[in-house]
């Protein structure tokens, strides 16, 4: 095979102790939002990975994304997020996943193409994204409700949507009957056990996402990018180095060029900010990010060589600091030029 020069680091044990540590919190039982293809880690790789260790419900976005999954392990279910749309009849009824019903058209749609068949319901309790408004519940009736949910606007912050949200969705389960409930993402996990109902859904926190600080020493990071050294070399003092010429060498300093960008989602933003840990030696970036290559300054670690891997600083509240990005952008935007290693 040919040779790849960048990869992903990805931890099946941290991954692992992440879901346990949801499940036990939460009051009830985690499954696993794995949309995204799996928030760029690899869907089929995390949901084998999660299945093993007894999670049981994955949420995806779309019927492309239930498709990829491929078959899955018994006693496994999926739940398509956005519903089912005026094109995704053959895929809904195809039994590979439930839909999760979002609107007055989709319960409509549902009720005829599939009368009596088993879906999940969104309501909105006050996100206005997806989701039944909560004076509209009556087109509900005659559904067969699995799993009934609504979903967190702020649950990341201390904010008293939460609680109002809970009132809601509390009312919203005393008027509709369901197989389960369940409203908390990641962040909702960390607000408590009142907020676990049935089944919980976390994503971010899986891949070691640190939605709040109830989750600091709990989650551990899942994804680490390494990149190839291509060329070391020297700096002479007063020279500068890539584009812009944004950075001017105040003495001689050693630089290592590693062969990853912004075109593989390592952005701009971490011109300045971002580092490389070799031997944990931090190595500080030196000038502009260019589209398939950025510098360190390698004077710390005088063995780096060509050929040698350089792992990227990727702590993920830590490089969200740093970048301005969020936890869910460093994770999803990672490309497929990154080979995905799992250990
Ligand atoms: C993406 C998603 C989740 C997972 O959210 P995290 O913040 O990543 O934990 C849960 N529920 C719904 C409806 C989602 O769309």
């Amino acid at each position: 095979m040919t040779h790849r020069a960048l990869r992903l680091r990805l931890d099946t044990d941290a991954l692992q102790s992440n879901w346990r540590w949801l499940d036990r919190v939460s009051g009830s039982r985690a499954g696993a939002a794995v949309k995204a293809d799996g928030y760029g880690l690899g869907a089929v790789e995390v949901t084998t990975r999660l299945s093993g260790v007894g999670c049981r419900n994955f949420f995806v976005s779309t019927w492309a994304e239930a498709e990829a999954l491929g078959k899955l392990p018994e006693g496994v279910s999926l739940a398509v997020l956005h519903g089912v749309g005026p094109d995704d009849a053959d895929a809904a009824l195809s039994g590979i996943a439930r839909p999760v019903l979002n609107t007055p058209q989709q319960v409509a749609r549902w009720k005829e193409i599939a009368p009596g068949k088993a879906c999940d319901v969104m309501v909105d309790t006050g996100m206005n994204r997806l989701g039944i408004r909560t004076d509209e519940l009556e087109v509900l009736d005659s559904l067969a409700i699995d799993t009934l949910m609504s979903h967190l606007a702020s649950a990341d912050e201390d904010s008293a949507l939460n609680r109002i949200q809970l009132d809601r969705f509390r009312g919203v389960k005393a008027a509709v009957a369901a197989k389960r409930y369940s409203l908390a993402n990641s962040a909702g996990i960390c607000l408590g056990p009142d907020y676990g109902f049935d089944l919980v859904r976390p994503g971010l926190a899986l891949y070691g996402g640190l939605p709040r600080e109830e989750a600091w020493g709990h989650i551990r990071q899942v994804a680490t990018p390494e990149a190839e050294v291509i060329q070391r070399r020297t700096v002479r003092a007063g020279e500068s180095i890539g584009y812009g010429a944004t950075w001017v060498a105040d003495a001689d300093t050693e630089a290592a060029i590693l062969n990853v960008g912004y075109a593989d989602g390592y952005l701009r933003c971490f011109a300045g900010k971002g580092a490389a840990i070799v031997d944990g030696q931090r190595l500080p970036l030196i000038g502009r990010v260019s589209m398939d290559l950025v510098a360190i300054d390698c004077s710390a670690a005088p063995d780096l060589a060509e050929g040698d891997w350089a792992a990227l600083e990727y702590s993920l509240p830590e490089a969200a600091d740093a970048s301005g990005l969020s936890q869910y952008e460093l994770l999803t935007g990672l490309s497929d030029r990154f080979e995905r290693l799992w250990s």
